[in-house]
């Protein structure tokens, strides 16, 4: 018999996939499925980063490419991190990666095994606690609460860290409830962590550019205090609508990019090369295509917040980032997890099960809205009805 390595064992995944898995298989037999469920922009990634990689291809850009990506492309992620957060940054600290997931793939390797321990936030992305579980380490949730409007709590966070904590894994703005951190909360938390300077830290800023009602996105990369042990996770997939691309980016402190680039050389040698060309144009060129989403993406939350609310035994708060909703569906009489399959298969309207994000998840559900507006009047509409037939 085959044996592998014990943590097969333990790895999850994203529950997200199966559902769309499951709502392709519906529509497929003819259904008519309104899909809330995943995580990625309804847009075509904008034509002039299309066109960028169609010329590079012309061009022969076919072959590897550095390891850490091609030089241009590092400047502009430099050039952008300026813009944006007013942060200088070595492009020599960049890396290119295959999507954003792989910053956090990388980080956990990096610091994970058994003995140590890694804080990652609860409700949040699924693949946080599970590589930490594949690496051996103990998964330390930081609770992720409503009545905070979903933002991290600084003191919580400081509470949780022990002589075994290696690595604290943030995000904001968040999945899966389009939670934002105040600045006010950012440093209090930055300036209690100056007293665990053996604590890294990996900022999850993948929707840094989807705010709404002028909250701020405030950049860890601002704090020079924690510059020698940050690694920023961003990328390309959410803000151009490049999920598919697969292209991300990361930064990392003086003492961890040589061991980044040592796992890319490993792993995949160097991201895609006309992609990588294709995120340059998406740094370098206009940028009203990201505006214009973020407008339409505020615009469709105004609709479900209040089409929520406006549904019995549902409370939603706003979601002041990202594209997630995340109501409370407690006085529902429903569990999250058996009411996001019942929509699925009776209602035609998919969603995730707060479960499917943490052990925190249970009573909320979440809603991407990353759809039409007219489909999600029309989910809002099929939940109000199926949830007025009463409980199981
Ligand atoms: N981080 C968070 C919080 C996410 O929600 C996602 C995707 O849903 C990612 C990272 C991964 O992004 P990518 O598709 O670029 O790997």
């Amino acid at each position: 018999m085959l044996q592998t390595i014990s943590g097969f064992d333990r790895i999850g995944e994203e529950n997200a996939f199966a559902v769309l898995a499951r709502a392709t298989e519906l529509a497929d037999q003819g259904r008519d499925i309104i899909n809330l469920g995943i995580g990625q922009p309804d847009f075509k990634t904008p034509e002039h980063i299309v066109e960028a990689a169609i010329k590079a291809l012309r061009d022969g850009h076919h072959g590897y490419t550095p390891a850490t990506g091609i030089a241009p492309l590092r400047e502009a992620v430099s050039a952008d991190l300026l813009k944006r957060h007013g942060v200088e940054t070595d492009p020599g600290n960049v890396l290119i990666v295959p999507g954003g997931k792989v910053t956090m793939f990388m980080a956990i390797l990096m610091f994970g095994e058994p003995g140590t321990e890694i804080l990652y936030p609860d409700p949040g992305f699924p693949i946080y606690r599970s590589m930490i579980e594949f690496t051996g380490a103990q998964p330390v949730p930081v609770p992720i609460r409503e009545e905070n409007d979903f933002a991290f709590s600084a003191e919580e966070t400081l509470s949780l860290i022990s002589e075994k904590t290696r690595l604290l894994i943030l995000n904001s703005p968040a999945n899966p409830t389009g939670g934002v951190t105040p600045r006010s909360e950012i440093e209090k938390l930055v300036s209690g962590l100056e007293q665990h300077p053996n604590v890294a830290v990996m900022s999850d800023e993948i929707y840094s550019q989807m705010t709404y009602d002028g909250m701020e996105h405030v950049s860890l990369l601002k704090f020079e205090s924690l510059r020698d042990r940050l690694i920023l996770l961003d990328g390309w997939s959410k803000t151009y609508a490049m999920t598919g691309w697969r292209m991300g980016f990361s930064v990392w402190p003086d003492a961890l990019i040589d061991k980044a680039r040592k796992l890319a050389v490993n792993a995949w040698s160097c991201v895609n090369a006309p992609a990588q060309f294709a995120g340059l144009a998406a740094l370098t060129g206009p940028q009203t295509a990201v505006r214009d989403m973020v407008r339409e993406f505020d615009a469709r939350r105004q609709v479900i917040v209040e089409g929520l609310n406006a549904i019995d035994g549902v409370s939603c708060r706003t979601p002041l980032g990202a594209f997630y909703a995340y109501p409370n569906i407690k006085n529902t009489g429903w569990k999250a997890k058996p009411l996001a399959s019942a929509l699925l298969e009776d209602a035609g309207v998919a969603i995730i099960g707060g479960p499917d994000f943490g052990v925190l998840g249970e009573g909320y559900v979440r809603l991407s809205y990353a759809n039409s507006t007219a489909n999600i009047k029309v989910a809002l509409g099929r939940i109000h009805s199926f949830l007025a037939q009463g409980t199981p």
